[in-house]
């Protein structure tokens, strides 16, 4: 029999690339989105897998609705990706972001508390729950989260620590550091930057307007984080592990090397506009992988330079990998 994936939030680009990845492993996934009727599923179809899952509306703030769709489909997996996910949108919708993560989460791990199955639950956490760090992040940093996205999500990971050592769940966190592919909504910044490199590179005169170029992330390719959730719902117990490519880039090097890469000087393009800054940022945020690395054997194969690269690929409408090598 072919185990049974559920992923909540299947629209969105980790789901998306997820939903491809377990569809190659022969599993029967199924994935949710709040309106499965009215939502295009363009990620879906942008990785080929949309005819090989399938759909169900579910809201994960809806207890009725998650009991439903966990009844229905009965799945060895659980993938919750689903929530508000963006961090400045937090700032403008700072009740919307905690309810959709943080009661989101409460109301799965209740749902499958309450049937009792032998359900692995992997929970979408973030490295944003850090805050500042001044040395790579691990599993033993102490969260200190700088916006209600990582308010959110820090409540989220305490909830499933709580549920696995409180009722025996197989139930864990994957506090992940940003990943990105063609796959990110233009909202975020790396898309932007990257689309707007592109036009700029095939003619446009538009000029790209961007907030703090000082702050540093650590960026990661995205196909690579899904494979680190399968691995860790693989595992004997449930833990929660940092997943991260242990080096930060300024937004400032992003864009340099976005603009390098299509023979362009980012300084003639770019302006900066203080509007776009943050009310409270993270100024430096890296994850440390080396426990990953011990227990699932995973390690990111990409840098951030290849990360622009398959990016800028996609804009350009070439191929890119969508699954971890
Ligand atoms: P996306 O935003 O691409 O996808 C999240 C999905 O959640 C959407 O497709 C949407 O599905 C659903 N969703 C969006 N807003 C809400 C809301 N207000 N309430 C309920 N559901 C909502 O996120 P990613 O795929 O990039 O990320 C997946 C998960 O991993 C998210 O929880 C994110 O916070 C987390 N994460 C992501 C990181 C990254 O770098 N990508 C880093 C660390 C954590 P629909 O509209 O179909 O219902």
């Amino acid at each position: 029999m072919n185990k049974k994936a559920l992923i909540f939030g299947i629209s969105g680009q980790d789901g998306a690339l997820l939903a491809l990845f377990l569809a190659n492993r022969d599993y029967e996934v199924h994935g949710t989105s709040r309106d499965a009727q009215v939502s295009s599923f363009a990620n879906l179809d942008r990785v080929g897998v949309r005819d090989r899952v399938s759909l169900h509306s579910a809201a994960t703030t809806d207890f009725r609705s998650v009991l439903q769709v966990l009844s229905k489909v009965v799945p060895d997996e659980v993938y919750l990706l689903a929530g508000q996910s963006s961090v400045g949108l937090s700032f403008e919708q700072p009740a919307e972001t905690l309810e959709s993560i943080a009661m989101g989460t409460l109301n799965l791990l209740e749902a499958i508390r309450f049937f009792g199955f032998p359900t692995r639950l992997y929970n979408a956490g973030s490295g944003e729950c850090f805050g500042n760090v001044s040395v790579p992040a691990d599993d033993e940093t102490a969260f200190r989260p700088r916006s209600p996205y990582a308010v959110a999500k820090a409540s989220a990971h305490w909830a499933v620590a709580n549920y696995r050592e409180a009722y025996g769940l197989f139930a864990c966190t994957g506090i992940l550091f940003n990943h990105e592919s063609p796959l990110r909504p233009s909202r975020f910044v790396t898309r932007k930057i990257v689309a707007a490199a592109c036009r700029i590179a095939a003619g446009s005169k538009e000029r790209l307007k961007l907030g703090n170029l000082d702050i540093e992330r650590d960026w990661g390719w995205a196909p690579e984080y899904v494979q680190a959730m399968w691995l860790m719902l693989q595992q004997p117990t449930a833990q929660d592990l940092v997943i991260a490519t242990g080096k930060a880039h300024s937004l400032r090097q992003f864009v340099q090397f976005t603009f390098d890469e299509l023979g362009l000087d980012w300084q003639q393009y770019v302006d900066i506009d203080d509007s776009l800054r943050r009310p409270a940022d993270i100024a430096h945020s890296v994850g440390s992988s080396a426990k990953a690395e011990r227990i699932l054997y995973w390690r990111a194969m990409h840098d951030v330079r290849a990360v622009i690269r398959f990016m800028i690929d996609a804009e350009q409408g070439r191929p890119w990998p969508m699954i971890a090598p």
